[in-house]
């Protein structure tokens, strides 16, 4: 399936900022023209919402996030920020990796298993996509996903 990435970007963006009204969202697009990959709407849509609601969940007192759409050559790279309680440089790989949880004291108060990232992460990497984070503890986190482009001129060839 040929989704639209800015397009779901948006669509999240837009729902977010309609269900998180006391959080300040925006979205900086530099998509010249509509960019195409090769990837179920359902599954980029779910690994928004993954990213999107950690940046929510795991924000602070700065209830900020910052969303990006970049393309450089045939890579189409999507960034969720956040400025909450980021994650050390020992925990940055650990993560990704299934019921991992940095706080387990607080994982009542905050809710979740362990497992939205490493669903992301299998999701984008079976779409030949990457998952990237910087981050330091204190100072929030960065989240960037990266998906191959169909590349527009020569889409008439594998159609
Ligand atoms: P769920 O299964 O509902 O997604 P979860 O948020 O605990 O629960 P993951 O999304 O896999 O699970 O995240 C794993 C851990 O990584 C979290 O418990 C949290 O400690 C840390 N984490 C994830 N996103 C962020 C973020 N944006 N800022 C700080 N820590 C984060």
């Amino acid at each position: 399936e040929k989704t639209d990435v800015g397009e779901v970007v948006h669509q999240v963006f837009n729902n977010f900022q309609m269900i998180h009204p006391d959080f300040a969202f925006t979205l900086d697009d530099d998509l010249k023209e509509p960019t195409v990959a090769k990837i179920y709407r359902d599954h980029l849509e779910q690994i928004l919402i993954i990213l999107c609601d950690n940046a929510v969940k795991y924000s602070t007192e700065r209830k900020e996030i910052h969303l990006s759409l970049s393309r450089n050559l045939n890579q189409v790279e999507i960034g969720v920020q956040d400025f909450g309680e980021g994650i050390s440089q020992d925990n940055m790989d650990k993560v990704f990796n299934r019921f991992y949880r940095v706080d387990k004291a607080r994982s009542r108060k905050k809710g979740g298993n362990g497992l939205g990232l490493s669903i992301a992460k299998r999701l984008i990497e079976g779409y030949r996509g990457s998952i990237a984070l910087e981050s330091s503890a204190g100072y929030g986190s960065l989240f960037k996903v990266t998906f191959p482009v169909i590349q527009e001129n020569i889409k008439s060839l594998d159609d």
